[in-house]
């Protein structure tokens, strides 16, 4: 019996694998295709997927395609700025920018091209998973192995895990099998996505209010234009991103039509050469599953939710999941942790997933505003509110943990813990490594590395003493466990990671 069973290798699962190969687990994906998908959807990530990039042990292999760029800006139907989240000169807290853009199919190759590199992944191509079977210690796979060359003819396969992570996509068939139904949070809007080959700048209509130093090249840029929403992204190398809301009256296939697409895009291309290389019109809506685990199998990844894209979060919130999955299934596997702990998934991951996508659907609802009277009364109400989001970034939308495997009540329990630069040019975790992490303010009886003594520009000792800290326990995933004194920290983490009947409750 192997520990876990992946279906679907997209980059929810795919980093699933890796994450959880690195922590000595031993695991099989199940994809249905030959290869990745080898059209981009996602382009942006965050600095908070770079970090997990690092604990999988793929950062060397997907930093060179990565572009740090500088933020979002909405823009208003006067063609002004209404609201600004650049990052530009703001403090770096994970080690990472806060923005990247990337392709897809390239970051996908580069996540399966890292399981060669540990004997624990299996990736079985062509296998497709059609139901499972739920037993006291395990789940039974059922699956059929389509005909390859070396195979000719299509075979039913079985096979027996501990887990089951279901990365399988928005259409997710284990979430069909499991009667599991999506909470739809009324947001539905279609849109034409465009992606295309350039050689030279975006021409942008004047736009005036443009924060000082910011680069319009640079920045993730919404036209809230009720003439015709639209965003503009720049994305790795001379690939960029164009997505246009289609108008009541207009018909995705006739909007899909060469013609027409050229028109869209060459309005922002003058007398610039490029080659679109796809468009194709998507619903983008707000849903999340009901139920994230059922017995032994989870939902990640889009299988358990999907975002409007405005802020670039779907395939982030994916990653986020199984990392959240990765350190827990390791812990009862490695160190003999109670299972109960995995019932702190959906409790940790859903409010979290559900308070992104709400600011999502927020930002959609304005920006697919398509009355001129109300567009202009939405940007007189988004620059009223101005000053008081001034220096706002897109970091600012990611909420803390707030329930789960945490310790509620220490200051800074369930944030997102800080990965400072070191004096030899490494980052944090490079030092110190990914698993459980106590930092103490000095040398102690229950050990803990000393924030005094690291090489990071005394970083950590000024965030235990912003948060009137003795000590700071960091789960793997890198949010705080909890703050306080060292031996306190480790005897509740410690308590929960036995606990039976209390989580499972
Ligand atoms: C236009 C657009 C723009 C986006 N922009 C962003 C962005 O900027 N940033 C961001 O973070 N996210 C973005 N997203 C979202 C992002 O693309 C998705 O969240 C992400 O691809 C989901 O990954 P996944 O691995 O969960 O699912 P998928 O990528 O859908 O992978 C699922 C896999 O499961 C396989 N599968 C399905 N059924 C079976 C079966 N029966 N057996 C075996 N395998 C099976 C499929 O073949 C597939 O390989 C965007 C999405 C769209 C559409």
């Amino acid at each position: 019996m192997i520990d876990v069973a992946i279906i679907g290798c997209g980059p929810v699962g795919a980093m699933a694998a890796n994450l959880l190969g690195r922590l000595g687990l031993s695991v099989v994906v199940l994809e249905k295709e030959a290869d990745h998908y080898p059209l981009p959807r996602a382009v942006h990530l965050d600095h908070e997927m770079m970090r997990l990039f690092q604990s999988a042990g793929v950062i060397d292999r997907v930093l060179p395609d990565m572009i740090a760029t500088d933020g979002h800006l909405h823009v208003g139907a006067d063609h002004g700025v209404i609201r600004y989240m650049g990052t530009v000169g703001k403090p770096k807290p994970f080690g990472w920018g806060n923005d990247y853009f990337f392709y897809q199919p390239e970051f996908e190759a580069h996540l399966r091209a890292s399981f060669s590199a540990n004997g624990a992944i299996k990736l079985l191509t062509g296998a497709e998973f059609v139901d499972l079977e739920q037993h006291d210690s395990h789940v039974s796979v059922r699956y059929f192995l389509n005909e390859t060359k070396l195979h000719p003819e299509r075979t039913e396969q079985h096979l027996n895990a501990r887990w089951v992570i279901a990365a399988d996509g928005s259409r997710s068939p284990v979430r069909k099998v499991l009667g599991v139904e999506l909470d739809d949070l009324d947001f539905e809007e279609p849109w034409l996505v465009v992606d295309a080959e350039v050689e030279g700048p975006v021409t942008f209509p004047p736009i005036t209010g443009v924060p000082e130093g910011a680069d319009l090249q640079r920045l993730s840029v919404m036209m809230c234009d009720p003439a015709r929403p639209a965003t503009v992204v720049p994305g790795r190398r001379n690939h960029r991103r164009w997505e246009f809301m289609l108008l009541p009256h207009e018909d995705d296939a006739e909007m899909m039509r060469e013609e027409n697409v050229a028109a869209l895009v060459g309005a922002w291309m003058r007398q610039v050469p490029h080659k679109i290389v796809r468009a194709a019109t998507y619903r983008f809506h707000g849903l999340v599953a009901e139920q994230w685990q059922v017995g032994r199998v989870f939902l990640a990844g889009d299988a358990a939710h999907q975002t409007p894209p405005f802020f670039g979060q779907g395939m982030c919130h994916g990653l986020r999941d199984v990392a959240n999955l990765a350190w827990k299934m390791a812990a009862i596997v490695n160190t003999g942790a109670n299972e109960a702990i995995l019932y702190t998934y959906q409790p940790e991951r859903d409010p979290h997933v559900r308070g992104v996508i709400g600011a999502a659907v927020a930002a959609g609802r304005y920006i697919c505003e398509l009355d001129p009277a109300k567009a202009a009364a939405r940007d007189a109400a988004i620059r009223a509110q101005a000053a008081h989001k001034a220096g706002e970034t897109a970091a600012d939308l990611i909420p803390a943990i707030a329930t789960g495997f945490i310790l509620p009540g220490t200051p800074a329990a369930g944030t997102r813990f800080i990965q400072p630069a070191l004096d030899d040019g490494r980052k944090l975790d490079d030092l110190t490594g990914q698993g459980w992490r106590l930092f103490v303010r000095s040398a102690g009886a229950d050990g803990g590395i000393v924030a005094d003594d690291l090489p990071d520009g005394g970083a950590l000792t000024a965030w235990l003493e912003a948060h009137g800290a003795q000590a700071v326990l960091v789960r793997p995933d890198h949010y705080v466990f909890g703050t306080g004194r060292a031996a306190d920290l480790l005897a509740a983490r410690d308590r929960m990671l036995g606990l039976r009947q209390e989580l499972a409750a």
